[in-house]
């Protein structure tokens, strides 16, 4: 199991309504996204934000007035975070906590990204003597102050700018202080990010996923496109100005999203990501028929595995046992003791029932194998209610490379599938075999085709030329102790 990811959020309401109850519904929807922080950045006559540490918290009735005073106006922008940059220790959660608020002159820019930039050396260096000293530990002030001082010259130009120069994955919202908001995405569109309107055209929200707009009964209207700006302007209504400001040839959504990181109700490329998992497992049923036929059933990975068990299910006919059921209501990493070992770990977040496994050769699915260790611990887990066989079927291919962009496995050393095959993988974690869906049928299920998806984890072709170099100049050297590589390269 992987962290996940940010998710980022915003409205321009021109009706009556403020922006705070559409924004606090797009980010409980997305909430899956992170876990380690929220936050609300608002505009009216000045910025207004609250951050804090945790899930989005439930609002009792009583108390939304005091929010919506804490938080007022008709335009903001919000964000939930699990860090793939930065320190992980609590105080360093909340400093690097979005939107993040900086001030350049006498005006302050905020933003929120989704993503995680990979030239962080140069822009350092970019920025040293033009700006305070930072206090964030993550890649987030970095982008803001860069914004915040290019910023001077309009917010489009500032965007433009950052589409030239800053490498990696981001999808990105954001405030001024002269209550300019404005929305952008990476030249390859890494990170989703999806626009919807209420029905009487008066809300207009973008947000990572499109359960963000679902939750508000707003109307998916469209993408932010690659390499694409919109800005809500401050003149009488909110003139809206938006501009294609990077083309490249070729776009790079991360593979992930499918397999992972999105909501199984979220639409990716106009297809609901739980279908394109169904497929997934059926995939796997057709690839791995020597499996299926030796197996009993079937058990998955809660939740992320199990629209591709039902896949499986529906194309061998075998049983899909629901044993493996994640505790209600543990949805954070709160409070698991250092002392603790893995499995003690996994029993806070996973149980498995008793009774139906024993003697039993089971399929189990899951959305991924990164490091193996929660893998180990589950099949350790299985063979101790008596299972028989473990076979291990994976939805998304061998994980050989590490990511750059924004998903939380950053060096070569600590992915499993870097340096071991398939049967080295099911050795180590205990399984009897593993079979991982091979890249091209996972291309065909999403339906999105290979030039336009990032699957460089998979094959070790990044989609941007720094990272590229990086992964090259590194692999050969690795044993890193842990560091990203890039920041150790860049
Ligand atoms: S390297 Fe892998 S995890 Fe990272 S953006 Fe590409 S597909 Fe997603």
């Amino acid at each position: 199991m992987l962290g996940e990811k940010c998710g980022v959020y915003s409205v321009v309401s021109t009706g009556e309504g403020d922006a705070f109850v559409p924004l606090y519904w797009g980010l409980v929807a997305q909430n899956h996204r992170g876990h380690e922080s929220y936050g609300f950045l608002t505009y009216s006559d000045g910025l207004k934000r609250y951050v804090d540490l945790g899930l989005v918290p439930r609002i009792e009735r009583e108390e939304i007035l005091r929010w919506q005073m804490l938080l007022p106006g008709k335009r903001g922008v919000a964000h939930v975070r699990y860090g793939t940059s930065g320190k992980r220790d609590v105080y360093s959660h909340l400093k690097d906590a979005q939107p993040m608020v900086v001030s350049q002159g006498r005006s302050k820019l905020g933003l929120a990204f989704n993503g995680n930039l990979v030239n962080i050396g140069w822009l350092r260096g970019l920025l040293a003597g033009k700006v305070p000293k930072m206090k964030a530990t993550s890649d987030t002030e970095l982008l803001c102050r860069y914004m915040a001082l290019k910023a001077n010259g309009g917010i489009m130009e500032a965007i433009r700018s950052c589409m030239e120069e800053v490498e990696g994955a981001y999808s990105v919202v954001g405030l001024r202080s002269n209550g300019e908001l404005f929305v952008f995405r990476d030249p390859l569109g890494i990170r989703p990010l999806c626009i919807g309107r209420s029905k009487d055209g008066t809300i207009t929200a973008v947000s990572s996923e499109t359960v963000g707009l679902d939750i508000n009964s707003f109307s998916l209207i469209g993408e932010v496109e690659p390499g694409e700006a919109i800005v809500f302007g401050t003149n009488g209504n909110g003139m809206v100005e938006r501009e294609r400001l990077a083309k490249c040839p070729r776009r790079a959504l991360c593979g992930f999203e499918l397999s992972y990181f999105s909501r199984p109700d979220s639409l990716i490329n106009g297809k609901p990501v739980y279908k394109t998992r169904e497929e997934f497992g059926r995939n796997l049923g057709k690839r791995y028929q020597e499996y299926v036929r030796k197996a009993d059933l079937i058990v998955s990975i809660p939740e992320t595995a199990e629209d591709a068990a039902y896949g499986l299910h529906e194309e061998t006919g075998l049983r899909w046992e629901r044993a493996l059921r994640r505790h209600r209501f543990v949805t954070h990493r709160a409070f698991i003791l250092e002392s603790e070992d893995r499995k003690v770990t996994i029993d806070r977040k996973i149980n498995i029932g008793d009774g139906e496994l024993r003697g039993k050769r089971i399929i189990v699915v899951e959305d991924s194998i990164v490091r193996g260790d929660t893998t180990k611990t589950i099949i350790g887990k299985l063979r101790e209610r008596g299972a028989e066989e473990v076979y291990m079927f994976v939805t998304f291919p061998r994980i050989t490379h590490p990511c750059f962009y924004g998903i939380d496995m950053a060096t070569f050393t600590e992915l499993i599938g870097f340096r071991n095959d398939e049967a080295a993988i099911a050795k180590q974690i205990g399984a009897d075999a593993v079979c991982y869906q091979p890249l091209e049928d996972f291309v065909r299920a999403t339906g999105i085709g290979a030039e336009n998806l990032c699957m460089a984890c998979v094959t070790g072709r990044y989609p941007t030329e720094l990272a590229q170099r990086i992964a090259d100049s590194v692999k050969p050297k690795v044993g890193n102790d842990g560091k990203r590589i890039y920041e150790l390269e860049a």
